[in-house]
């Protein structure tokens, strides 16, 4: 077997690959081929990880957010100079199709020069006193030292959408990538390394979520933790970290729903589901999982769905022409294999739902592209997959509709298409998802504007936009009182 590259932790500014230290690789899920080894971080190392960010936070708080600005302006720099190499690794450790890998990298270069522009603002507020000769204001602060916990799903996005906000904030960073992702987190952390990112104020330790990632939580010093992943994880990462009171910032799952109306421009539709559905196998967060379509349109449009499903392609994910790659992991197979095995008892299989094997797809994890027809209420209408499985559902009404859609305990994404004003305004209000899109699939977020959801996809924070520096600042609020002699508030009403 060909040796791969030999990834160290990083940690106070320098690569440290310790020659006795367990390792774990990573593997492209289209070939099984070994990508790179990583070191299985220990909780000594997080020790070390963190005491080199507590040390790296005055000078980094004490630098001015424009010049902070401008450091994270050299990395967006650099990322869009790596972006076809990058977008390559991406899909070669995760398995989506390239034009998808080579978008995961743009949202990061997006991110990363719209918050180099947050270093010029950084905004408070001034606000009227209720005495005389007094000014009052608020500021933001840096938390400290924040950690970023990160799935594999968007491997370059997801770590360059929290560290670019905690960095222009003015915290310094642990970073744990995702296990089955790690090369595409030590590429963005290269990037950050080469655009000027002071020794410490950026670390990285790689290995387990048991491991690294319950030591991060663990760890009193560390005053926020900023994790996206699954619900079950999230709920233990919530519960550890409230024995060391750290703000949690989580990122759940979702069951995300497209509403089709009977009045709905259906092509256009068509190209909306196949791409919230199948594109990136399912495994997008906001992915549509489920189809929930008007009588009066059902029979018709899903039949023009399966009809455009038999000529859609899965195959290698760097072929252009590819519609859909692998998913992610044997791990990720074996579930999603196991959901469809459920659907097929609890639902009527309409297409797909088998692995698919003979040539390339003997090598990697190939499924094709499933729907069960389904009412709402079984199993697979309502957990989260992740995968490439959509439910279709059929109702009677836009009020049904609605039920059904919020009938989950999850509300991070969501969609109706129809060509009624007042019912897409309507649905704008009725939806219980943290994000509604009208006339388009369920995915697809810009990163200048807040992204995440209610329910169980987390617990109130928002990713992206300046809704980030929120999660990633403290307010301090400021009196200054210029009177020259004691004033009291409520007291002295005069
Ligand atoms: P996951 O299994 O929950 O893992 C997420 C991260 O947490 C990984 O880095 C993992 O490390 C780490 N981890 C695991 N156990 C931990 C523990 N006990 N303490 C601390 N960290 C721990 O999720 P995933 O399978 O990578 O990602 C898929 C999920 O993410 C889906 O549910 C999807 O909906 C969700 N997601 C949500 C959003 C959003 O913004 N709402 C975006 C993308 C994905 P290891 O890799 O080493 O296990």
């Amino acid at each position: 077997m060909a040796s791969v590259e030999r990834v160290g932790l990083f940690i106070g500014g320098r690569w440290e690959n310790p020659p006795a230290a367990r390792r774990f690789e990573t593997v492209n899920p289209a070939t099984r081929e070994p990508l790179a080894s990583f070191v299985a971080g220990t909780a000594a190392d997080v020790d070390r990880a963190v005491t080199a960010a507590v040390q790296a936070f005055p000078a980094w708080k004490a630098t001015p957010a424009p010049k902070r600005g401008s450091i994270l302006l050299n990395a967006a720099r650099i990322l869009a100079e790596r972006k076809e190499r990058i977008g390559r690794v991406v899909t070669r450790e995760m398995g989506k199709v390239i034009s998808e890998g080579l978008g995961d990298v743009q949202e990061g270069v997006d991110f990363l020069q719209y918050m180099a522009g947050e270093g010029r603002r950084l905004f408070g507020e001034t606000v009227p006193s209720e005495l005389r000769h007094k000014f009052c204001l608020t500021v933001r602060q840096p938390k400290g030292v924040v950690a970023c916990i990160t799935p594999w799903n968007f491997p370059t996005a997801i770590p360059n959408w929290k560290m670019a906000a905690a960095l222009i904030s003015g915290n310094t960073v642990v970073f744990k990538p995702a296990s089955s992702t790690a090369l595409c987190g030590t590429e963005v952390v290269r990037v950050y390394e080469d655009a000027g990112v002071p020794p410490g104020v950026l670390n990285m330790v790689t290995g387990s979520g048991g491991v690294v990632g319950e030591a991060i939580l663990d760890d009193p010093r560390v005053r926020m933790v900023s994790f996206t992943g699954g619900v079950e994880t999230g709920r233990q990462v919530y519960v550890r970290s409230a024995q060391t009171l750290k703000k949690v910032h989580l990122e759940l799952g979702g069951k995300n729903p497209i509403l089709l109306m009977e009045d709905a421009d259906l092509g256009l539709a068509l190209d909306g589901v196949l791409f919230g559905a199948f594109g990136t196998s399912g495994q997008r967060c906001t992915a549509t999982s489920r189809l929930i379509v008007h009588e009066k349109v059902y029979d018709e449009f899903l039949g023009r769905l399966v009809e455009r499903l038999g000529r859609f392609t899965v195959g290698d994910p760097l072929d252009l022409s590819t519609g859909m790659g692998p998913v992610a992991s044997a791990d990720q197979e074996k579930k999603i294999l196991e959901y469809i095995d459920l659907g097929r008892s609890e639902a009527t299989l309409r297409y797909g739902g088998t692995k698919l094997t003979g040539g390339v797809y003997d090598r990697g994890y190939f499924l094709a592209p499933t729907i069960f027809e389904t009412r709402h209420g079984t199993r697979i209408s309502k957990e989260e997959i992740f995968g490439p499985v959509l439910s279709v559902i059929k109702v009677g009404s836009y009020d049904e509709a609605v039920r059904v859609a919020n009938d989950v305990e999850y509300g991070l994404s969501s969609s109706i298409y129809t060509r009624d004003v007042n019912r897409a305004f309507r649905a704008v209000d009725d939806l219980e998802a943290g994000i509604t899109y009208v006339n388009a699939p369920t995915i697809g977020a810009e990163v200048q504007l807040p992204f995440g959801g209610v329910k169980n996809t987390g617990n109130g924070g928002r990713e992206a936009g300046t809704a980030a520096i929120e999660e990633f600042t403290e307010v301090k609020t400021v009196y200054v009182d210029f009177s020259a002699k004691l004033q009291k508030a409520q007291i002295d009403t005069e």
